[in-house]
């Protein structure tokens, strides 16, 4: 697997149909990829997805199962979601290949991607939407548009393996490194015990403050150097509390 192929991951949402993971390991790892995480299975492992995955069982093999998204993607610096619904009003939506393009230039930053695919049926919640920091659709005819699982994943991966030749090894730079997700969550999770001290956040009424700061630090793709200052200046609130 390239340096590149290794920095992104696929990570499939409560699949119902074994057979569609094991056709999008498939998908994957023709187009050179093979990192896949798998969140809450419905029906796996199982021998329909082997046998689906054909010659890409070593995908499946070395695929995660995790019991949550935020699990699954704590070391990724970037996430998108793919959607099927034009839900553009309210967050950035990109096409595959302008998706492929910011991937590639964040593993060149060194950094690392996750992409979400929902459920066949009813694909990813608004909240698991609103916890990407993009979405990605795939341009479809609008009097047909259901595509299946595995035909978006290898939509994606396609797009992923156009620009993969032609990518430089990363430059790891400290200054510039995005904040992983799981140090995002840490943080959210200590600025949230500090504000039920203060009294902003009523605990029983937290109202819509956590999901707008999960929107505020998503839209300013913080460093790690900076989520650390702003984890030192809630230590130093809470030594006074
Ligand atoms: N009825 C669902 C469709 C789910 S299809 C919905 O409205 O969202 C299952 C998954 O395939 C989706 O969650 C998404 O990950 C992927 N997918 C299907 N069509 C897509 C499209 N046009 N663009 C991007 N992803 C798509």
């Amino acid at each position: 697997m390239s340096l590149f192929a290794s920095k992104i991951e696929f990570v499939l949402v409560e699949t119902s149909h074994p057979g569609n993971i094991g056709a999008a390991a498939r998908a994957m790892k023709t187009m050179g990829l093979n990192s896949l995480k798998l969140v809450a299975p419905k029906d796996y492992p199982s021998a329909e997805a082997t046998a689906r995955a054909a010659g890409a069982d070593d995908v499946l093999a070395s695929a995660d199962v995790t019991h949550s998204i935020s699990t699954s993607i704590d070391k990724s610096t970037l996430v998108f979601g793919t959607t099927a619904r034009d839900r553009s009003e309210k967050w950035p939506i990109v096409s595959p290949r302008e998706a492929a393009k910011l991937v590639a230039n964040e593993v060149a930053a060194g950094g690392r991607v996750s992409i979400l695919f929902g459920r066949e049926r009813s694909g990813l919640d608004n909240q698991e939407l609103a916890s990407c920091h993009q979405l990605i659709r795939i341009p479809v005819n609008p009097e047909y548009s259901s595509l299946n699982l595995a035909a978006a994943v290898q939509v994606l991966a396609y797009e992923l393996r156009l620009l993969s030749d032609s990518q430089s090894p990363p430059e790891n730079d400290k200054e510039t490194e995005l904040a992983s997700m799981g140090d995002q969550d840490a943080f959210l999770q200590q600025l949230d015990q500090v504000m039920q001290q203060t009294g902003y956040l009523e605990v029983d009424h937290p109202g819509l403050v956590r999901f707008h700061l999960r929107r505020l630090l998503l839209r300013a793709l913080p460093t790690s150097k900076e989520i650390k200052m702003l984890h030192g200046i809630l230590r130093s609130i809470r030594k006074h509390l």
